[in-house]
């Protein structure tokens, strides 16, 4: 029984019915649409964290992330929650307070990852650019000359711009100066070519509703064995609890050994660190599992093929690219072939265009944010809606809006 002196208040107790959403085509900077069989997991029954089925759906899951991120690093898991915690995740476990750490900053993720290394580290370097630039080899050789940093921050894929940075030589660079390399690819990984092991990439992580259709709050992240290595030989421990990459691999790799990149067999037992949410974890587990069974390289060509429509289509209608370099090579710099920016035409309102978009045609595109606010507009081709035939409806819902 309730003490009598206590009263239940029913302030806060409204009344309403189960929510009831409309089904929108989403050619923003994400979330993507959820493919249809990502969707039936979210629904798939729940299942205890030390079930042995679940541990069959984990290493399953971390096998396919490394398809995906292209790597055979050990240490690949998801973790649960948005493309930033995964961002600090390799933040607060690869900075330890007194290291020199060079940040590149063009938009407005890469001053995210900034804004979270001074929360970590006393000797952050903010390097900066223009939006909508990326930095050449020889700016970055400049910076790692100078600074000699532990860590060089960037993004792959600037959802903010739609320029995507080029990784040629980069890696090695890092490699020559003993330097790690962390890159976000949140915008582009599953739509973009992108090779984790052959561009010496340290730490790398993504989101699940972009280009992989998933659903949000699930975010893949791999680190390389020198990463690893950095994180076992910490003087200082890792601030943040909940994404200490040992304490995470106590639950999805026990049988890994930080220090020397050992494996042990058998494989020590699984230790609980948090419930992990796993209808997301199946949800991003099928999801990956589409991109495999379509072939990695034919997924990048899907975008690119969507892209290239919207490129042409756009033009057709006179609406011009943000990003004029377009650059067609895997590994140079330029249009992001996942997130297009374009620029608001003189005497239009950006945001009762998309308005139009949306109510008149359930379609979301988005707008420019920080210092491209009202300037641009902002197309997502991303994952399962990467495809000719959404491309054709954009562009003829476009073009009648414009008239
Ligand atoms: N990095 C980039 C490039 C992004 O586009 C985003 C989200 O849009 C993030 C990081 C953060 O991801 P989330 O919103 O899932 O935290």
């Amino acid at each position: 029984m309730i003490n009598s002196d206590q009263q239940v208040s029913d302030k806060h107790r409204i009344k309403c019915s189960t929510a009831q959403l409309p089904i929108r085509l989403l050619l923003g900077p994400g979330p993507s649409n959820l493919h249809p069989r990502v969707n039936q997991q979210l629904i798939t029954p729940m299942i205890g964290y030390t079930d042995v089925n679940y541990f069959k759906v984990m290493d399953e899951t971390m096998e396919l992330m490394r398809y995906l991120f292209q790597t055979d690093n050990h240490f690949t898991i998801p973790i649960s929650g948005a493309g930033t915690a995964a961002m600090e995740c390799c933040v607060s476990n690869l900075i330890e307070p007194e290291d020199v750490v060079v940040c590149l900053v063009a938009g407005y993720f890469s001053d995210r990852i900034h804004q979270q290394a001074v929360r970590y580290g006393s000797k952050i370097q903010r390097i900066e650019k223009k939006w909508g630039q990326y930095f050449s080899l020889e700016e970055i050789k400049e910076q790692l000359e100078k600074h000699r940093p532990k860590l060089l921050t960037m993004v792959f894929g600037e959802t903010s711009t739609g320029i995507k940075q080029p990784m040629q030589g980069v890696g090695e660079l890092c490699h020559q100066y003993d330097c790690l390399l962390m890159v976000d690819t949140v915008a582009a990984l599953g739509g973009v070519p992108f090779f984790v092991d052959q561009w010496k990439v340290d730490a790398c992580y993504t989101g699940g509703q972009k280009c992989l259709s998933g659903p949000p709050g699930i975010s893949p992240l791999t680190f390389s064995p020198r990463a690893c290595k950095k994180i076992a030989e910490r003087k200082t421990p890792i601030a943040n609890w909940y994404l200490d990459a040992t304490l995470l691999a106590g639950y999805w790799c026990p049988e890994y050994n930080f220090a020397t990149s050992q494996i042990t067999s058998p494989q020590p037992l699984r230790r609980y660190h948090h419930t992990t949410p796993a209808n997301l974890i199946y949800a991003l587990r099928e999801s990956i599992l589409l991109v495999s069974e379509e072939g990695i390289e034919n997924t990048w060509n899907r975008h690119r093929s969507a892209a290239h429509q919207l490129y042409q289509g756009l033009a057709r209608i006179g609406l011009e690219p943000l990003i004029s370099e377009l650059n067609d090579k895997n590994d140079l710099g330029g249009r992001l072939y996942s997130l297009t920016t374009v620029k608001v035409p003189e005497g239009i309102d950006a945001k009762l265009f998309m308005k139009s978009l949306l109510d008149k045609h359930n379609i979301e595109i988005a707008g420019g944010i920080g210092e491209l606010a009202g300037k641009i507009w902002r197309v997502g081709l991303m994952g399962f809606n990467a495809n000719n035939s959404n491309v054709t409806l954009l562009l003829s819902t476009l073009e009648e809006t414009l008239k």
